[in-house]
């Protein structure tokens, strides 16, 4: 099967790169392209650039605050955002909790959270693993126990992505311990993250920073009303989350952002005496992965045109999570070895070169996660067997 943009598609491509070359502010430009990753407040100043134009959610209905793109068109500004050196907006709200709040959450939810989640108001984390649930979710323990008003929740998440930023996660709680099935008996809580007994402590990953937290949950009184759709139904709406969450995982636009970055720190890097680019042997790698990229592009384009605005999304995501997450993995390897030998140095501030913040061992070690968090590789391979191939 052929992909082609419509001439509609390729003239929003122009308005969007236009955008791009108005609002983007050259500083964080020049973070993406000087080889180094954009900070907290680039990410933050970006988010609200972009929801000042409307535009921070295409993905949410119109009435919502979404603007009301094609799935084409969705890709089309991540990909163009992503080659103009814009930072990745944080997913959490746009991409996992604010669909949920759409399709299942009640009036008030909707009400109070989605402008929140729009303006970079309220920063979200997600409360799904636990030691003992993590590619088995369903075995999950925290426990939620209705009196009155309020439920009473004890137990443990963990690896929670920057939960030591969020005023508020979203959680899954066994509601009943007795269901037949562990999927059955899960609900959903949106947990105010200063209510007392939430504790946040820090988990230092392999490459020594803290992008990680284990949060505790002690006798934590959350409202009822901070239910999301039915109690004892949340397996329905993780797996809608977890879709979206997939799909976002696999990127595409920030892969191929990433891929031609490689390129141009090739053109610059020099190997026996001349370009990098021009050794036939790092070329030849490069030129593997720049193709298994390409399927994975026309992939992507083939399931998001096949799609209608605000349909469900979750078939192929696995793949494409699968797919999208080993080549990340490969181009890090790449433009490891791209930064030459000084790149295996721990030492990234005093190495007097900016490309080791991106590309030394730390960035390499981090890269080491892309292929488990939203779903191990091998997780993804069981469900792309059973759900896509029917075996
Ligand atoms: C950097 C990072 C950030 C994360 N952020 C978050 C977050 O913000 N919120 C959150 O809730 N979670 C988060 N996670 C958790 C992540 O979703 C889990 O780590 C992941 O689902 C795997 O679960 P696990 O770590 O418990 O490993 P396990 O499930 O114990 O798996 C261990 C190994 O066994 C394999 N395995 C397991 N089951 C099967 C099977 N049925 N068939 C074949 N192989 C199998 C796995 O592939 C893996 O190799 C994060 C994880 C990381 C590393």
């Amino acid at each position: 099967m052929d992909f082609s943009f419509t001439p509609e598609e390729n003239s929003f491509r122009e308005e969007v790169r236009a955008f791009m070359a108005a609002e983007l502010p050259q500083d964080i430009r020049d973070t993406h392209f000087g080889f180094r990753r954009h900070t907290w407040e680039q990410m933050f100043r970006w988010h609200k650039i972009v929801a000042a134009k409307g535009w921070v959610a295409p993905y949410w209905p119109v009435e919502y605050g979404g603007t009301g793109w094609t799935p084409v068109q969705q890709y089309i500004f991540d990909e163009e955002a992503m080659l103009a050196g814009a930072p990745r907006l944080r997913p959490f709200g746009l991409k996992m909790i604010g669909p949920v709040l759409i399709r299942y959450g009640s009036d008030e939810q909707k009400a109070h959270f989605l402008p929140r989640i729009l303006s970079g108001e309220d920063y979200w984390c997600q409360g799904f693993s636990e030691p003992g649930a993590g590619s088995d979710l369903a075995s999950l323990k925290t426990r939620a126990v209705r009196d009155g008003d309020i439920y009473k929740v004890n137990g443990q998440k963990t690896w929670t992505t920057t939960g030591q930023h969020a005023n508020w996660m979203f959680t899954l709680v066994r509601t009943d311990p007795t269901a037949e099935k562990p999927q059955q008996g899960i609900s959903l809580l949106l947990i105010d993250m200063n209510l007392p007994g939430v504790e946040v402590r820090p988990i230092i990953t392999i490459d020594g920073d803290h992008h990680v937290n284990e949060v505790f949950l002690n006798d934590v009184e959350v409202p009822a009303s901070m239910l999301v759709g039915e109690e004892n139904k949340a397996w329905t709406y993780a797996k809608f989350l977890l879709g979206n969450e997939r799909v976002g995982i696999a990127n595409v636009g920030q892969n191929k952002a990433e891929l031609r970055l490689l390129r141009l720190l090739a053109l610059k890097r020099q190997r026996n005496g001349g370009p990098l680019i021009e050794d036939p042997v790092f070329a030849a790698k490069l030129a593997d992965l720049e193709t298994d990229f390409m399927a994975l592009e026309i992939t992507n384009l083939r399931m998001l045109s096949s799609i209608k605005p605000g349909g469900d999304s979750a078939e192929l995501a696995p793949f494409l999570k699968l797919r999208g997450s080993e080549i990340q993995q490969r181009t890090n390897e790449l433009a490891m070895e791209a930064a030459g030998p000084r790149a295996a140095v721990w030492e990234k501030e005093n190495s007097g070169d900016a490309v080791l913040d991106r590309y030394g061992t730390h960035g390499w070690l981090l890269s080491r996660a892309f292929t488990i968090f939203g779903g191990s590789s091998e997780v993804m391979k069981n469900i792309v067997a059973k759900q896509t191939l029917r075996l």
